[in-house]
């Protein structure tokens, strides 16, 4: 398959609960081993989506199409799903009394020892899971149990596989650890991958593409750089990080805090303020200043300025956004 062949795609897919519409007139493919993320506030529709992808519910309207062919209503299926779609819900699918290593083997029962032994070594590998090969399911940590839970699922050699928020209640390490796996399996196993998250961080660091989902409508779909840089309104300009706004309402301009800098000298500044806060977030500090009538924050790794400080400030026009 080529890099960017389409293995799953909605086309205008439209779904409401009673009288209140979910999804919009969805229009969404996933590329063949590609991480794509949807991003999108609680309530916004995104495990509904992921639901229809799976094939666990019907659109009302669209349709979904695997590998060029559209599948076909759920309604009058003895088990719903798809084989070659694994959707890995918010709850894990573990059974609890037995290993991290008997739980990914049970998903290759059907195989001879051989093979079963080296693709459960594999797995374990790919997810980081080495460590709690012997551990029950029940004793493992929240990101344990969904790197395992998608072990297990992999096993199976699913082509796609749809993650529900994968990424909610884990610490920053195990995100991370979570991260990498999601990624291995992508390059190791080439699965394509759908993950869904209400964090734009981890749409940003860890998808190829993101769709920006919003009451059922998607409002943006592009490379993490692309939302990030060029977001299609000011909704996902803020959704997506620190924003500063510039101007009036008949022309407003935004830019990154980042894109910031302070300058010494007044004519060459591009903006002239006080310092109204100074906030530290770990590994950078951010500034907030004021003019009476604009809010600007930036970032620096030191700082050499108190409250109540006059600066200058400049940036490159290019930095500057309109939406
Ligand atoms: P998200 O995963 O983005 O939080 P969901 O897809 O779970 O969003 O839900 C989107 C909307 O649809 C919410 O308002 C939710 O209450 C509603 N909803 C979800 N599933 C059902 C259902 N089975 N019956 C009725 N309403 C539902
Ligand atoms: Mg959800």
């Amino acid at each position: 398959m080529t890099k960017d062949q389409t293995v799953l795609r909605a086309d205008q897919v439209s779904k409401q609960f009673g009288s209140q519409p979910v999804l919009s007139n969805i229009n969404l493919e996933l590329r063949a081993g590609e991480l794509l993320a949807i991003l999108g506030e609680s309530g916004s529709g995104k495990s509904t989506l992921l639901r229809i992808f799976a094939r666990f519910l019907d659109a009302d309207q669209g349709k979904i199409i695997f590998n060029g062919e559209e599948l076909k209503s759920v309604r009058g299926e003895l088990i719903p799903g798809h084989e070659s779609i694994r959707l890995i819900h918010q709850e894990f699918e573990l059974f609890p009394n037995q290993t991290v290593e008997e739980n990914i083997a049970y998903s290759l029962r059907f195989y001879d020892a051989a093979y079963r032994k080296d693709s459960v070594e594999e797995l374990l590998e790919v997810a980081g899971l080495g460590y709690v090969r012997n551990q029950k399911a029940k004793l493992l940590s929240g990101g344990e149990k969904q790197r395992t839970a998608i072990a297990k699922a992999l096993a199976e050699q699913p082509e796609v596989l749809l993650l529900d928020e994968p990424f909610a209640h884990l610490d920053n390490q195990n995100r991370r650890v979570l991260g990498h796996a999601i990624e291995k399996m992508r390059n190791e196993q080439k699965t394509s991958c759908i993950f869904v998250t209400h964090e734009s961080s981890d749409a940003l660091a860890w998808s190829d593409r993101i769709a920006v989902l919003r009451n059922g409508e998607i409002i943006q779909v592009g490379t993490p750089e692309e939302v990030y840089n060029k977001p299609a309104n000011s909704y996902v300009a803020e959704l997506t990080g620190g924003i500063n706004w510039l101007g009036n309402a008949e022309k407003r301009f935004f830019i990154r805090p980042e894109k910031i800098k302070p300058t010494k000298y007044a004519e060459k500044s591009k903006w002239k303020g006080k310092v109204e806060a100074i906030r530290f977030h770990g590994n950078y500090w951010e500034i907030r200043c004021t003019n009476g009538a604009e809010t600007l924050s930036f970032y620096r790794n030191k700082v050499n300025v108190e409250v109540g400080q006059e600066v200058f400030l400049t940036y490159a026009a290019k930095d500057l956004g309109r939406i």
